[in-house]
């Protein structure tokens, strides 16, 4: 049971809410009507708060803008067929969230601050949660670094802010990747597996190289030797080849995505088999050449499922069986969506 902490409520004066057409949403641009926000100082999280969603004031010298302190997750709340709020696993968000915010000398967040503030900020802008298929709202929680000082340390004050976002419906076009061999992501020791922005920020110039090239996305290769397959974009990379699913084990220079564990958790319990190891480029090529893989996707937050159509390598492109008979990924997605909707038993207690 989560102990509950004080939050003060805040009202917008004016809700947005009938500027939104909710069945166009543009993903990522509308923001719901508030905003949670804590502060840290002191050593203790406090202030806690949800008010009007609104611009924040920061000053030039803000650490955050210049060393990148932060930290941040992505999950999504949905509307079930009952008409209920529902979020998906939001405690694995919150574990993850302390995971990445210890790399990166961040203090942690007590459970009940994570999941009191989240559930407040959900009940509060509900309205807000699209219910047609495949829509949801999106939820960004992120805790930041706010000293207003130029050295280089760890911060001692941190502002953790909750706010959310209605997107339409992820209708994902199966998609073209290229195996990266030359940049990386992530290295041994680095922090490859925390949800953190320079990770994002250096992986922009390789996904725009393969942009220029006609490629979606890349496929991540561990940073040593290129030889080892880890993760694609945003998303966790699984290949179905010889009816079991070949994973990469998410170890320190890779995310260990909420999808992901799910989706492996399903294939399990159906008696699927599962081999997550070291996935080499190599065995992967081998496997295209002769036409042995039978599914390749990518797992998150975002789309859920993206199968992937083609994959590049060394400037050939491999083809993949059409999406249609993908019976893999495409129960895997079925099966998740039921569940959220409450059309399925939550067997695992997903759902909060
Ligand atoms: N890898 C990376 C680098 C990501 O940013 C994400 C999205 N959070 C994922 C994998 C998938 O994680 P999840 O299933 O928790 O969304």
């Amino acid at each position: 049971m989560i102990e509950t902490i004080d939050i003060k409520i805040g009202q917008t004066a004016k809700s947005r809410i009938n500027e939104l057409d909710f069945d166009n949403i543009p993903f990522g641009r509308v923001f719901s009507d508030h905003m949670f926000v804590a502060e840290f100082d002191n050593g203790v999280w406090k202030n806690f708060e949800i008010r009007p969603y609104e611009f924040l004031s920061l000053s030039p010298a803000n650490t955050i803008l210049h060393y990148g302190q932060s930290v941040f997750e992505g999950m999504k709340a949905y509307k079930n067929l009952n008409g209920e709020a529902i979020l998906f696993r939001p405690l694995d968000n919150f574990i993850r969230l302390n995971k990445s915010a210890r790399r990166m000398c961040i203090p942690e967040l007590p459970e009940e601050l994570f999941m009191g503030g989240l559930t407040e900020l959900i009940r509060k802008d509900s309205q807000w949660i699209p219910d047609r298929p495949g829509t949801s709202l999106y939820v960004r929680p992120f805790i930041f670094a706010s000293d207003d000082y130029i050295g280089i340390k760890p911060s001692d004050t941190y502002k953790f802010i909750i706010f959310t976002c209605p997107v339409g419906a992820y209708y994902s076009q199966p998609v073209r990747v290229k195996i990266e061999t030359e940049f990386s992501r992530a290295f041994e020791g680095g922090v490859g597996y925390a949800k953190t922005g320079g990770n994002y920020a250096a992986s922009l110039y390789p996904a725009k190289l393969a942009q220029e090239k006609g490629y979606d996305q890349l496929i991540w290769t561990d940073g040593k030797t290129h030889q080892y397959i880890e993760e694609s974009g945003t998303m966790n990379l699984m290949f179905v080849i010889d009816g079991k699913i070949i994973t990469a084990p998410t170890d320190d220079t890779i995310l260990k995505g909420v999808t992901r564990d799910s989706a492996l958790t399903l294939a399990r319990d159906w008696g699927i088999e599962v081999e997550e190891r070291k996935v080499a480029v190599a065995e992967i090529l081998e496997a295209l050449k002769a036409g042995k893989v039978q599914e390749a996707f990518g797992t998150g937050t975002a789309a859920t499922i993206a199968h992937i159509a083609e994959i590049g390598y060394d400037g050939v492109d491999y083809q993949l069986p059409p999406v249609e008979g993908r019976t893999v990924s495409n129960k895997i997605l079925a099966a998740l969506n039921d569940i959220k909707l409450g059309k399925a038993e939550d067997k695992f207690n997903w759902i909060h």
